[in-house]
């Protein structure tokens, strides 16, 4: 019998796509004008089926997609962002040990500390303790071009000059929407767990910086090639996965105006409805049985833009190396998923506790501590995925006398924060802002153990390193934790992270570090203790709350577009112009037939591609069989089940051994299907 209940649920998130000004470039110019992919919420919820008094995946009068309670668009009768109720991550009402968690990975540039306490609030009043700020992790895929205007926090919504009720709805109600029907859809299943590397979809952006860590050696290429792939499936049959791999959603540049979930968003929609077959119609409502989620990791500094910079690569075509870089990660995690035969198995716990981070003193080392937060003026310089300010220049130190003036106009920092943020040349000392701090100071800390796998759900862009320094700290405390898994973008959003060493070379990610040098160590040090919570079964209550700012947030001035109607004798979904017949249509090949390229192992992939690529396709069967090549791994475990049957109604067709069904037309096995271009 399986250990535990899984479920998978996917919902639209899908905002403003006209008028609206977009989150991740913070420029004001950049505004929607149209759907390039839509914008989904993948939620997995997985129950402990020992957890005796917790209601087992009942779902019981929660009509699936109805969301029945919630109201779905309309924001009717339900308070935006009030975050009244939501459990303080005390654990109250959830036993210590914890039986389920919730994990969503939502195709945004952030989860805003607006947007948790929103959903947390529902699912609340929905579920009363049985999601709570403790057990579900809200995280985004860091797209850059998504609708914005959802924070609460005033920096966040200077580009779209102020909060954007629709859009926050659509946020908000799509994510619950989500997690509802993955919590309808609990049934017995096993998880299974596999790791290996890619390498030819991120770059390190901010290097000068990188090599300051003495410990950098231990990314040789200065990237984080660890992927991380949890396969979900139930009598064998794969209902879900989430990969984990860290690389910006910046494919798509500063001047794109359409709304899209970026690299990551395409190789969902490759999975998902290039592979498994499902129409992007029943993924709307909830269904077609598989969920594909690609999660963000520690990519601070990595950048998708594999060219020479100017914010493109590996080609010219903003579109195209969307969907290249979305590629290489979709058929790295498939060969992962299929060669996952790791069972994770053991107890579900989770602790999360709020910090308050203007002030936390770092143990044993004098005089260490963090400070009310501080963009620095670098962070105006921008990065080589998208220049700012042409005079701030990434890394100086001498302060520009504009942001004297910004300084001495919004709120001017005292003498210790500024000295306190050195060498950071002060930019805008957010978290002094008043009346309510610009960036949000108190943040949700979160550890999820299932088995032997930890996710570490952290509220920031953490680089390379600073991830790995935390992963090690987590590690430390969890002996018996195979896996730990950094989930960035996760439950709240507060800027960059980097490493003491990086912070002094002042570049974006370290202006972006918002309390200062030793904001690394203070997350190691709140980390590391929850994560001995998670160990003892302590509980941890938070001594400090985040500020509820629903009220105080400002709407837009701009109205954005006053009517989105189609045309008399319109309809929408109707074909304006059709596209060229070969439009879209590309080769995909499985499994790649250069022996370089194929250098899997039954616990390790390492994937790397030539700078020209390989270009894939999909729209083919979901794959029958993985390579006989593959042995199971002892992990104490008995072995996963293979795959018996195919999601979403999809077709199986049988492979030569060696070689999964979703060959080209070359290799024999029937024509290539074209792929249609995301819509
Ligand atoms: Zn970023």
């Amino acid at each position: 019998m399986s250990e535990y209940l899984v479920g998978v649920g996917i919902a639209d998130v899908t905002g403003e796509a006209g008028g609206v000004g977009m989150m991740g470039y913070a420029l004001p110019y950049q505004r929607t004008a149209g759907i390039h992919q839509r914008q989904w919420a993948r939620a997995f919820v997985v129950a402990d089926r020992s957890g005796a008094g917790v209601p087992l995946g009942s779902g019981a009068g929660v009509p699936l997609g109805s969301g029945a309670g919630v109201p779905l668009g309309s924001g009717a009768g339900v308070p935006l962002g009030s975050g009244a109720g939501v459990p303080l991550g005390s654990g109250a009402g959830v036993p210590p040990g914890g039986r389920r968690f919730a994990f969503v990975s939502a195709d945004l540039g952030m989860i805003f500390a607006s947007v948790h306490a929103e959903v947390l609030r529902r699912l609340a009043a929905r579920y009363g303790p049985r999601y709570t700020a403790e057990n579900t992790v809200l995280s985004a895929t860091h797209t850059h071009s998504g609708p914005g205007g959802f924070s609460h926090h005033t920096l966040y919504n200077l580009s779209t000059f102020g909060f954007r009720p629709r859009t926050f709805e659509a946020i908000v109600a799509g994510i619950v929407t989500a997690i509802c029907r993955a919590d309808a859809d609990l049934a017995p299943g096993t998880v299974t767990v596999n790791t290996g590397e890619l390498h030819g979809a991120s770059v390190n952006r901010s290097l000068p910086a990188f090599r300051r860590n003495p410990d950098r050696a231990a990314f040789p290429a200065a990237i984080d090639p660890a992927m991380t792939v949890l396969r979900f499936a139930r009598d064998g049959v794969p209902v879900g996965v989430i990969s984990w791999f860290a690389t910006h959603g910046t494919s798509m540049t500063n001047t794109n105006t359409l709304i899209s979930g970026d690299n990551k968003g395409y190789a969902a929609y490759l999975w998902e409805h290039g592979w498994a077959g499902i129409p992007q119609a029943a993924k709307a409502r909830g269904e077609g049985g598989f969920v594909a989620a690609f999660a963000q990791g520690n990519a601070g500094d990595m950048s998708p833009n594999l060219g020479a910079g100017g914010g493109y690569g590996p080609t010219g075509n903003e579109f195209a190396n969307t969907r290249i870089v979305g590629e290489r990660q979709a058929v790295a995690a498939r060969e992962l998923f299929e060669a996952a035969t790791e069972v994770v198995c053991g107890p579900i716990a989770h602790r999360q506790r709020y910090v308050d981070f203007s002030c936390i003193e770092v143990n044993g080392v004098p005089g260490a501590r963090t400070w009310p937060a501080v963009i620095g003026q670098g962070f105006t310089a921008g990065t080589q995925d998208g220049r700012g300010l042409p005079f701030i220049h990434p890394g100086q130190l001498r302060r520009s006398r504009i942001f004297r003036l910004l300084d001495a106009a919004v709120v001017r920092a005292p003498d210790e924060v500024v000295a306190g943020h050195a060498p950071k040349p002060v930019g805008l000392a957010t978290g002094l802002c008043r009346p309510h701090p610009w960036t949000p100071q108190v943040l949700p800390l979160q550890v999820i153990r299932i088995g032997q796998v930890a996710i570490v759900a952290a509220p920031g862009e953490f680089t390379i390193m600073s991830g790995r320094r935390l992963r090690q700290a987590v590690a430390a405390q969890l002996p018996d934790v195979a896996h730990v898994i950094f989930a960035g973008y996760a439950n709240a959003y507060a800027g960059y992270v980097v490493t003491p060493e990086e912070y002094d070379a002042q570049h974006y990610e370290g202006a972006s570090t918002h309390f200062g040098r030793w904001t690394l160590p203070a997350y190691q040090q709140e980390f590391a203790a929850l994560a001995a919570a998670v160990r003892t079964g302590e509980p941890t209550p938070s001594a400090v709350a985040p500020a509820h700012l629903a009220g105080r947030r400002r709407p837009a001035r701009a109205a954005g577009r006053v009517l989105d109607a189609v045309p008399p004798g319109r309809r929408f979904g109707d074909v304006v112009r059709q596209p060229l017949p070969a439009t879209g249509a590309v080769s995909w090949r499985w499994p790649p037939s250069t022996p370089a390229a194929r250098t899997t192992t039954p616990a390790t992939a390492r994937r790397t591609w030539r700078s020209s690529g390989p270009t894939e396709t999909a729209g083919r069967p979901w794959p029958a069989t993985t390579t006989g090549t593959r042995s199971s791994v002892g992990s104490g475990c008995s072995p996963a089940s293979r795959p018996r049957g195919s999601p979403g109604g999809s077709r199986r067709t049988p492979s030569p051994a060696g070689t999964a069904s979703c060959t080209t037309a070359t290799s024999g096995t029937g024509p290539a299907p074209s792929l249609r271009t995301p819509v």
